[in-house]
């Protein structure tokens, strides 16, 4: 029997996605082949009873908490004591992340302290001779690597490389509350965070995405895109040549080498739809893409297109959403306006 630890992150009384889908996988394989013992490590200054049973229909068998008021904000410091007690008592095989910023930053952290192989950013994940073998994708997405540890690993796995599914099996999930230690200094106090406007959500998790091409042209151009997004609760994406010219930062990033996202609603301005790009966006509910080739491979994806320039488009398109929002008064939703 295989111990496989996952680290929650939830928001908003919610397990966040990505833990989610990484839930999914584990429950359908221990429903097939009965090896693994699922477990969950979760934190924060205070967790909702919601965020418990959803593991517990996630299949979780214990769920190790640490509910204490110095953990209101991610502090590595503070946090790792608590995760390592847990890793140490229950001798987990696997111990896994989501490649979120609080994943990339613990894992291999905690590697380093159990001196243990980790292996980052897992697209796939499967099972030969009891043991998990991961998939990854090396040199810029060219070639992928499989990695089998039989030891101790630390992985992080990239968002919306797994299904999320329904109910598997519910548990009889146990709780156990991990207890607080005693710091005696800290390297750093974080006392507030705040969120740059162009995650206003965190891009894996968006229902809807406006995302910006080369054709966008200039930083300054992506203003409109902001305002867009702001109309309709999304969050901005972009392709590589907007992210290279300096409109956005890396973290924006959508494809083969950046981020694998799952909208309701994926909107395209100035994208050309390459092979690399689609990597990332093909799995959007509806695409919508402006492009002014139509030629463009975007096309190929989307479910609406507009042959035309964006900056026609674009102002078009925000006025009329203004006056549906005036007439509606109340911000777009992509799961009950039809979408
Ligand atoms: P461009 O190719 O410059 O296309 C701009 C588009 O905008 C064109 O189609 C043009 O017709 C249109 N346009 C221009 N002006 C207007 C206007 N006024 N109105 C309407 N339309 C207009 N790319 C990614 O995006 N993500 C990745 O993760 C990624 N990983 C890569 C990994 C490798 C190993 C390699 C080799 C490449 C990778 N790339 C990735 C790069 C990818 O191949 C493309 O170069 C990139 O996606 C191009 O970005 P783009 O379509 O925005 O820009």
């Amino acid at each position: 029997m295989k111990n496989v630890l996952i680290l929650i992150e939830h928001r908003n009384d919610r397990v966040i996605r990505v833990c989610r889908q990484i839930l999914s996988f584990f429950s359908l394989a221990s429903s097939h082949t009965d090896v693994f013992t699922i477990n969950a490590f979760i934190y924060g200054e205070k967790i909702n009873q919601n965020v418990y049973d959803e593991l517990s229909k996630l299949g979780v068998h214990q769920v190790f908490s640490a509910m204490d008021d110095t953990l209101n904000h991610y502090n590595p410091e503070i946090l790792s004591p608590f995760f390592s007690d847990v890793i140490q008592t229950l001798d987990q095989q696997y111990i896994l992340f989501s490649n979120t910023a609080i994943g990339k930053d613990l894992a291999p952290r905690l590697a380093h302290q159990f001196s243990s192989e980790m292996v980052s950013d897992i697209i796939d994940i499967s099972i030969k001779d009891g043991l998990l073998r991961f998939t990854r994708p090396i040199y810029g997405g060219k070639i992928f690597e499989y990695i089998q540890p039989e030891e101790r690993v630390f992985v992080t796995i990239r968002a919306n490389s797994f299904e999320e599914t329904n109910l598997i099996r519910k548990m009889n999930t146990q709780i156990n509350f991990v207890h607080s230690k005693k710091i005696e200094k800290l390297m750093y106090i974080l006392k507030a965070a705040t969120q740059k406007k162009e995650s206003a959500q965190v891009l894996t998790e968006a229902e809807v995405i406006v995302c910006g091409g080369g054709g966008m042209k200039s930083k300054k151009n992506f203003e409109i895109l902001y305002e867009l997004a702001d109309l309709l609760g999304a969050s901005v994406g972009a392709s590589r040549a907007a992210v290279d010219g300096g409109y956005i930062s890396r973290s924006a990033l959508i494809g083969q080498t950046g981020k694998r996202v799952k909208p309701k609603l994926y909107l395209a301005f100035g994208v050309s739809g390459s092979m690399q790009h689609a990597a990332g966006m093909s799995t959007a509910g509806y695409v919508v893409a402006v492009n002014q080739d139509p030629e463009a491979l975007i096309f190929n994806f989307a479910d609406f297109g507009i042959v035309g320039d964006l900056f026609q488009v674009l102002p078009l398109l925000i006025k009329e959403l203004k006056k549906y929002k005036e007439n509606n008064d109340r911000c777009i939703n992509p799961s009950s306006d039809g979408f």
